[in-house]
This record gives structure tokens, sequence and C-alpha cells, in this order.
């Protein structure tokens, strides 16, 4: 291992990385834009300058390691470089930083106050560019704002291999633009560009000026539109901005979903399924309790519940693969010996959606089959012979294929005219309100934390299990 020496730091550094990786690793910051530790060097943006000692100024980003060498990060000299370069992004750059939705997460802001903070030394009238231009049905470009970094560029090229994106004219006429056969539209990773955008480029129409960042706080969750399980952050709003007034579903919404760095499952990157799950976890919710279509309060329903298991003969249980690993130990624990238990499809690919790929994507569309199957079976092809007693936890299931006459109890989330038609309808709470773990297609455990409060008259299925089990004698 070369030893190199990073403001008078000695290192053992890793011959095979570059100046710029070295100094990540050891607490040395270098600023850049186009860097990106998942995308390959472009070395354009030239804002990892860096001094080494007999051979003056380079960019850390594409330079090797070698014994001995003395790199200064912060020379005076680096630091004028620094400010010029600053001075050189923003010539043509807007700087609309009040009404931009990157404000607040935007690099260039960050450097622009860490490392210049003056006004433009420029007296030419800046270089006018195309303003929220159609990349696809989900993302705009202000060409304004873009600082020709290319990590869009790249990521269409290297990550979701779709080629899409690339760069037209030259110098100070230079746009980014969509490829014509409306590829990137059909990106299903589009999304991600948006993230790594060092600026406030790319735009997310499905968010453009709906709030501020500064106004959200994200919690740790797991994406459960696939078997992948992907880490991600729910963005919600904090509570010290919680609206009073206007609006207060906005309180207890998910303003955005974007991803957690997770090397063994996701590393940066999630899939546009993955931003859009807020739509499917917050469809209208089933609130109330009911017998048989009529409402009726939780406890009531639980008792009712209770007496249909307790007079069950031959229970059958079709378990949720949405539930989580808690959940399922604890239908295990209670009812294991007490239903024939088989695991659910609670969601298929919809019509359209890209089913299975060789990058995130999995073709079982529930986040915790894995564990659920580890548990109990899989669905059989006809319920066994004398069911007289169905639990149904969780969405999916065909009512029509219900054996005649066999009771029915029915854990469910949300608005759906199946929940009339059970005997017992028991409202349960979901992902954002709860916390737990699901075990990915390979094993690997994930967990999710709650963003809001669990609705009125819903029930945690993990505590529900145990008040259905317990006055009713089945044995554990
Ligand atoms: S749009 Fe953003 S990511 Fe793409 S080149 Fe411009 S600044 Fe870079
Ligand atoms: S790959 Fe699967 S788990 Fe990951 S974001 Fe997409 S739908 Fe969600």
């Amino acid at each position: 291992m070369p030893e190199i020496f990073i403001n008078g730091q000695a290192i053992q550094a890793d011959g095979d990385k570059t100046v710029l990786e070295v100094a990540r690793e050891h607490g040395q910051f270098i600023p850049y834009f186009c860097w990106h530790p998942q995308l390959s060097t472009a070395g354009n943006c030239r804002m990892c300058l860096v001094e080494v000692e007999g051979r003056g100024l380079d960019i850390a980003c594409n330079m090797p390691v070698s014994a001995g060498m003395k790199v200064f990060t912060d020379s005076e000299e680096v630091k004028a470089h620094r400010k010029a370069i600053l001075q050189f992004i923003t010539l043509n750059h807007p700087v609309d930083c009040g009404i931009c939705d990157k404000a607040g997460e935007c690099t260039l802001q960050d450097h622009h106050y860490t490392y210049n903070g003056e006004p433009s030394v420029s007296s030419i009238p800046k270089v006018h560019a195309t303003k929220f231009h159609d990349l696809s049905e989900r993302i705009l470009i202000d060409n304004e704002r873009c600082i020709m970094c290319s990590r869009c560029v790249r990521f269409t090229n290297e990550v979701s291999k779709t080629c899409s994106l690339g760069v037209q004219e030259r110098g100070d006429s230079s746009v980014i633009r969509a490829s014509e056969d409306g590829r990137f539209g059909k990106d299903p990773y589009s999304d991600n560009v948006i993230d790594i955008c060092p600026v406030g480029a790319l735009l997310s129409k499905a968010n453009l000026y709906k709030t501020r960042v500064w106004y959200l706080e994200p919690t740790r969750s797991v994406c459960p539109g696939c078997e992948r399980g992907c880490s991600v952050q729910f963005w919600h709003r904090r509570a010290e901005w919680k609206l009073n007034a206007l609006d207060q579903r906005q309180n207890t919404t998910i303003a955005r979903v974007t991803p957690l760095d997770n090397p063994e499952v996701n590393g940066p990157w999630i899939c546009n399924k993955g931003r859009d799950i807020a739509k499917a976890l917050e469809r209208p919710r089933a609130l109330e309790a009911m017998l048989k279509g009529k409402g009726a309060g939780l406890s009531h329903a639980i008792d009712a519940a209770r007496r249909l298991i307790a007079a069950a003969k031959s229970p059958v249980a079709l378990v949720s693969s949405w539930g989580s690993n808690e959940e399922l130990a604890s239908f295990r624990k209670h009812f294991g010996s007490r239903f024939q238990s088989f695991v659910k499809t609670d969601c298929a690919a919809e019509a359209g959606e890209v089913v299975a790929d060789n990058i995130l994507i999995k073709p079982d569309k529930n986040p915790n089959g894995t564990a659920a199957r580890a548990l109990f079976g899989s669905s059989p092809p006809a319920f066994p012979a004398g069911t007289d007693l169905v639990l149904i936890w969780g969405e999916g299931c065909n009512f029509s294929v219900l054996p005649a006459g066999a009771k029915i109890i029915f854990l469910g989330s949300y608005l759906a005219p199946e929940n009339g038609h059970a005997d017992v309808f028991l409202p349960v709470s979901v992902q954002t309100e709860r916390r737990g773990h699901y075990t990915n297609f390979a094993g690997v455990v994930n967990a999710f934390e709650p963003c809001f409060a669990k609705a009125p008259g819903v029930a945690d299925a993990e505590s529900l299990f145990a008040a259905l089990a317990a006055s009713v004698g089945v044995p554990a």
C-alpha cells in the first residue's frame, strides 16, 4: 500500500484508488460536482482540483495515488482556482434558488457559499437556454440551471442502460436532451437522475413546487413494490411545520420517496415504481370494523371473530405476503396449529409494468413472500375439503373461489367491495404506521419505521392476532 500525504496526514492508500476516493475514505473532504461513486469518471467540472507538491494543480477524481505524493486540498492556489471555477459555473446560471425545488439540498448552493460566496464578476449578460423542457412524462429540465456535469447522461448509459440522454450542441449552447424515440420515458429508473443532478436542473413533475425540503424529514423504510425490498426514505412533513389550517392531509402523506443507499440490496438507486409507492400506500382506508357489511365497534368485531374461530372445525388462513417478519411470527405463534395456513400473493404485476430485469426489479410484487413461505405453505390449487372458515389477511384474494358456506374473517387496510362480503371485517394498520422488518428474495432482512400515527379505529395485525387467540383457548 503506497503511503501518501493529504494535508500533512500520512495515509496508507489503496493503490487502485484515486486521490479523491482515498481522501473521502479518510475524512478529507474534496468538493466535486460531476464525480459520483457509482458512475465512470468524467472529470469535466474541475471542482475537485488539488495541488500536488512538485506537480501543480490537477483533478483529484482522475488522479491515481502514487507513493510519497503530497496532496494539498486547501492551499491558497487551490482556493483561488475553486473560486474561479465557481465563477465560471455560475456565469450563465440563473441563481434562482428562491424558486428552485433543489434549494436546501443543492451542491452548487453549498459549494458556492463555502468556496466562493461572491457575486458574479461578469458584466456580460447571461446566455439564456430552454426553461422547463419536457424530457419525459415524469421529468422536466431547466437548461439554464444545468452545469453540464453529465451525471444524468452517464446514469442512462451505465446504470439503467437505456442510453436515452445526451448532450446536444457545444459550448454555452450545450443542452441535455432525451433521445427522440421516447426511450427515456420508458426507462423504469429515470427518476434517479433527479437525485444525482447536483443542481435543480432535473425536476420531478409530480413534485414540482409542492413543498420545500426543509419542511420535510425522512423516515427509513423498505419499498414494498417487489421482493427486492429496496431501502428507501419516505419524506413527510416535520411536526414543527405541521399545517394547522390549509390542506392538513399534507401532515400525514408521503411527499416524496428517495433511495437510502444500501449496498447489500439496491445501492443508491430505486425504480420509478418505488418513487410512486405512496399512491399504493395512500389509497382510501378502511377505518371501521364490520359484521356482514354493517359497521361495528372493533372489540365487538374481535369477539365475533373469536366465536367463529372457536366454532370452526377445519379453518384455513390465507397469510399476507405483505406482513412483516414480526406479524408473520405472531400469526404462527397464535394460530400455527389452529389453521391450515397458506401464503397468498397480495399483489401481482400491473399492466405495462416492467415485471423483472437484471438491475433491481424482481417478479414477485410483494415485499415479504420469502419470509412468509419459510413459515407457511404456498396457496394450494383448491381449498381443503371441509373448509368451514377462511381467515384472509391482506389483499389479493378472489372471494368468488372461497368454499361455499365457509365463514369469512377478513383483515384489510383499504376500502374494497370485498370488505362488506366478510362475516367479520377487521381494519389493520399499514406499513407507514408501524415498525417491522421484511426479508427480501436474497434473505437480507431490512427494517422499516413508522412515519405517522396509526389511523383511528384500526389495529396492528400483531396485537390483533394475540387478541383473537386470547380468549378462544387456541393452543400456542
Ligand atoms: S441536468 Fe443535472 S445531472 Fe444532467 S448534466 Fe445538467 S447538471 Fe448534470
Ligand atoms: S426494485 Fe422493487 S423494491 Fe426496489 S424500488 Fe422498485 S419496486 Fe421497490
